[in-house]
This record gives structure tokens, C-alpha cells and sequence, in this order.
């Protein structure tokens, strides 16, 4: 082997190994103390070759509470190698403490009797690589929190817009269902200013919440009066404690509640109503208050009033022939064998005109009932009006001798009528001049051919006929006031024109000019 040059000297040897790029330094002992440091070393630790020959702390004061003074004794004391990639270490170059970054090794020396000898410290300052990677990791975690973010912002605006829609959704639902009240609500006062019926709405708590108009027309009380006193005080004292009283318990049961009752108009004339007030319900089922209705029954109140009058009557008015009848039969019956024929006819005579009286009564009250089914029907067949008119007029002379009754005619002429329906108008025209014309006054009975037909005319000597009552006086159960001391229904009247109007006939009175009253009434002539 040639060895040109011969073996390097230890100076030459330590100024390359100062050259080298890697920063080395070699220490011993316990505190380390720098036995050499190259330049690349004493660079990173911001020093000069001064410090060869302290101890690593003396040197380098900063990095006591670093972890590289332990590690230094790890390899010392244990003769282990301790390293460590990127790692941080704090120095403190010209005055001032900065981080710096290190790939670096501590290298325990042995000699051949694995003792440490020396520990070979060598780093390689990392700080622009570490640094560049932290601020690309930095860098990442800012792009992944932006991503992040920008995820968060799209889910919020997402559930920005579906808020959004689900807002209209419900705004679009609210106006819906406001547009939706205001219709019913509006629906319900034209419906309740519309109508004939009383209106009131009250609330849970029984406040009057609504009246409609005609509630100030009926009462003759403002709105507000009406809201703030409400109307139950107006009812009739016989009927308003049962009424406050049958209320207050509906209300506490939430039950429908119905009652009659009356209430004076605004004139002070007392009217009757129907009160209906059911409940109201929310769409929850939580109880609102009620809705009263009136209807004005006073129509209706009365005719049931003047039907029970009626029956009343119709009982009072078939006792009276009953009793005649029973007194005539009583005394046949006693007095049998000692009667004389003439008085026997007589009684019996008696008997038969309390009989007729009460047939033509139920015949009556029998073609009320059907007029008031409609079943009144017409047997009509042709016949002389004038025979028929005698033949009645015979009947009631022989009926009632307190009258004198005459017959005059002008004309024979046929009708096509109902014989029975026809003779009980002149039944009632007749009877009723017997009722209200005096004893013993005249009753004229006149028929005559008009360009209509057939006029007959029944005329009195009575007390005769108001102005104002000739219409009236047809109407179902009307008797005119002076009326009430002469036994009656108020149907007659009534039943004729019905009859007439059948026969395509009419009627009507009048009074006559020299006292009393006349009826007259028409029949069409019937063609043969
Ligand atoms: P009623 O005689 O049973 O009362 P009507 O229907 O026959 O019933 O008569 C109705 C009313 O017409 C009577 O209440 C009476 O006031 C009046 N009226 C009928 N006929 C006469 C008459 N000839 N003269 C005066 N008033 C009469």
C-alpha cells in the first residue's frame, strides 16, 4: 500500500471536522463540558469559540429547563443515543430568545471497554423546513376549517332556505287561515244581519261579545246599551226568573239551551220568542261561549193560544144543545104516558133543532180539520140554487122563531156546486144574522144573476159591520171585538169564503146603508 501523504495530523484532522456542514460538538462529564464545537455548531448556538471548553449550561443558560440536558445525561450516564427529528429547542442569539428547529443526536463515544468516553452531539438546524411545514399544516387546518366553514355556511344557508320556505309555508298558511276567519266571520254577520231572527253571541265568560241590528230595532235599545246591559231584564217578570235560572244551568253544563218566553217591542207590546242558544266549541273542544237565536213566535203563540180557547169553546158550545136535548129526552121519558101527541111533537121538534145544531157545529169543525190538512173536497153536482136557498131558509125559520126571515129571487138559474158545503154558507150567513141582529128583527135574503154569475145577498138589521173589520172578519178565528158576549168560533166566516174561493165564487160584506149588515156572495152559473 503506498501512503503518499502520510497519516493527517489532529489539527488538520479538527479544522475539516469544523468545516463539515453538519453542527457537531464533542462533550464530556456530567456538565457536559464542550471539548469541541465547529462552526456549524457555535453558529446555531449563536456563540464563538470562547465557549469551548464550559459546560453546556454555562454556555448555553436558555435551554435549562429544555429537555436537552437530561438527554445529554441519558447518553453520558447510560450510554444510550438519544435523538430527535424537528425538535424544538429556544436559543438565545444576539440578546434575544428565538425557537429553532433541529434533526439532531446525541451519540455516546465508547472505548473498547464500553466505557463513555466522550457524547458527539451532532444537529441540523430543520427550523425553515419545520417551519414551512407548520405553516402548510397551518395552512391545511385554515383550508379545512374554511372547508369546514364553508360546509357549515352551505348547511346554514340550506336550512336558511328551507326555514325560509317553511316561513312563507306557514306565513302563507296564517293569511290563509286569517283571510279564512274573516270570510266565516264575515259570512256570519251578513248571515246574521240578513235574517229575521235575533242574534247574540256571548263568550266563555259570558260576556255579550255581539247583537245584531235587529236587536236595536225590537228592544228599541242602542248597541251599546245592548253590550254593556245586555236585554234579559226586558223579559216578562212570569217567565224571567224560570229563564235566568234554566240559563245559568246550561251555561254551567255547556248544554243546549231552549226557552219561550216574552219580550215587550219597542211600542211596549209584548211579543214571543224561541230562544235557542247551543254552544260553541272551539276546533281544540274548549268551550267559547253560546250563540243565541229568537225567533218570533207571537203568531204561532197566539193561534196555540186561540186553539185552546177554541177547543174550550167548541166543549162550552156542544154542551149547551147536549143539555136542551137531555132535558127534552128526561121529560119524555117521565112524562110518556100522560103526554099528548102535540106535546110530543114538540119536544121531539125541540130534540131534532138541538140535533141539527150540533151536526152543522161538528160539520163545521170537520171541514176546518180538512181545510187545514187539505182535504176539503167538493161533491158537486148541478142543481136550482133558488130550491136549495128555500129549503134552508124553511130549516132555520123552523130553527130559530126569533127572526123573521124573507126570501126574494130575482132569477132561477143552476149552479154546479156542493149541495151540503153551499147550504152550510147559508147556514152561517143566516145564523150570524140571528146572533148579532135583534129579536124579532127582518132578515132579507135576496138572489139575483149578475154578469158574474149568481149574487146571493143576506142582509140584518143588526148592530152591522166596522170599516175597518170587513176584510178582517174572514180571516181563521177573527171575532171583532164587540164579539166576545155572542157565542162563536170565528170560523165561519172563514169556512164560507174558503168554500166559495173551491167554487170559484166569492164574498164579502158591507154595511147597508140604512142600518145593519149585508154579505154577499157569488156562485158561476152553470151552463146546461
Ligand atoms: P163567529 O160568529 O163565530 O164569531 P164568524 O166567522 O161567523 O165567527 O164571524 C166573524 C166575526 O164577524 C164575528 O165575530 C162578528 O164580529 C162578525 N160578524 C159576522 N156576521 C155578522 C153580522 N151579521 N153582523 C155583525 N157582525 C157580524
Amino acid at each position: 500500500m503506498d501512503h503518499r501523504y502520510g497519516l493527517m495530523s489532529s489539527e488538520e484532522l479538527l479544522e475539516i471536522y469544523s468545516l463539515t456542514k453538519t453542527a457537531t460538538s464533542v462533550h464530556r462529564g456530567e456538565d457536559a463540558v464542550i471539548q469541541s464545537a465547529n462552526r456549524a455548531m457555535l453558529k446555531i448556538w449563536g456563540k464563538d469559540s470562547s465557549v469551548i471548553g464550559k459546560s453546556l449550561l454555562e454556555a448555553l443558560p436558555e435551554i435549562k429547563s429544555q429537555p436537552y440536558p437530561e438527554m445529554f445525561h441519558k447518553a453520558w450516564l447510560d450510554g444510550k443515543t438519544c435523538s430527535g427529528q424537528g425538535s424544538p429547542a429556544e436559543l438565545e442569539i444576539d440578546g434575544k430568545i428565538s425557537t429553532y428547529y433541529f434533526d439532531f443526536e446525541y451519540l455516546p463515544i465508547k472505548n473498547g471497554k464500553c466505557e463513555v468516553i466522550a457524547v458527539l452531539n451532532s444537529a441540523i438546524d430543520v427550523t425553515e423546513r419545520v417551519l414551512k411545514e407548520q405553516a402548510i399544516e397551518k395552512a391545511e387546518k385554515t383550508i379545512t376549517s374554511l372547508q369546514e366553514q364553508k360546509d357549515m355556511i352551505c348547511a346554514l344557508e340550506e336550512t336558511r332556505k328551507e326555514l325560509h320556505e317553511l316561513n312563507s309555508e306557514l306565513e302563507e298558511r296564517v293569511e290563509r287561515r286569517v283571510i279564512e276567519l274573516s270570510e266565516s266571520e264575515e259570512r256570519f254577520q251578513i248571515m246574521a244581519e240578513g235574517t229575521e231572527l235575533l242574534i247574540a253571541v256571548g263568550d266563555e265568560d259570558n260576556n255579550r261579545v255581539y247583537f245584531n241590528k235587529r236587536w236595536e230595532k225590537v228592544t228599541g235599545r242602542k248597541m251599546e246599551e245592548l253590550l254593556r246591559k245586555g236585554w234579559v231584564d226586558l223579559i216578562h217578570p212570569e217567565e224571567k226568573q224560570h229563564f235566568i235560572n234554566a240559563y245559568k244551568e246550561s251555561f254551567k253544563k255547556r248544554e243546549v239551551f231552549n226557552m219561550e218566553f216574552r219580550m215587550p217591542d219597542s211600542k211596549g207590546e209584548y211579543r214571543w220568542y224561541l230562544c235557542q242558544c247551543p254552544p260553541r266549541f272551539r276546533s281544540d273542544g274548549s268551550f267559547a261561549g253560546y250563540i243565541a237565536s229568537c225567533l218570533d213566535i207571537t203568531m204561532r203563540k197566539n193561534e196555540e193560544i186561540r186553539k185552546n180557547e177554541f177547543i174550550g169553546m167548541i166543549s162550552h158550545e156542544l154542551r149547551t144543545p147536549l143539555t136542551s136535548l137531555n132535558g127534552f129526552i128526561q121529560i119524555m121519558k117521565t112524562r110518556l104516558d100522560t103526554m099528548n101527541r102535540d106535546s110530543l111533537e114538540h119536544a121531539l121538534n125541540k130534540s131534532q133543532i138541538q140535533i141539527n145544531k150540533m151536526s152543522k157545529m161538528v160539520a163545521g169543525f170537520l171541514d176546518i180539520s180538512k181545510l187545514e190538512s187539505g182535504s176539503l173536497e167538493l161533491q158537486q153536482e148541478s142543481f136550482q140554487l133558488e130550491e136549495l136557498l128555500k129549503e134552508v131558509i124553511e130549516e132555520l125559520s123552523f130553527m130559530y122563531s126569533t127572526h123573521k126571515i124573507t126570501f126574494a129571487s130575482t132569477c132561477s138559474l143552476k149552479v154546479f156546486a156542493d149541495r151540503n158545503k153551499i147550504s152550510a154558507v147559508m147556514y152561517n150567513l143566516v145564523g150570524n144574522a140571528i146572533k148579532y141582529a135583534p129579536f124579532g128583527s127582518n132578515i132579507e135574503i135576496l138572489c139575483s144573476k149578475d154578469e158574474a154569475g149568481l149574487m146571493v145577498r143576506v142582509k140584518d138589521q143588526g148592530r152591522g159591520i166596522e170599516k175597518s173589520e170587513e176584510e178582517k172578519i174572514f180571516g181563521r178565528y177573527y171575532r171583532s171585538k164587540g164579539s166576545p158576549t155572542v157565542s162563536g168560533f170565528g170560523i165561519g166566516l172563514f169556512l164560507c169564503r174558503e168554500i166559495l174561493i173551491k167554487h170559484e165564487g166569492s164574498i164579502w160584506a158591507e154595511n147597508a146603508k140604512d142600518n145593519g149588515a149585508q154579505f154577499f156572495f157569488t156562485l158561476p152559473e152553470h151552463a146546461a
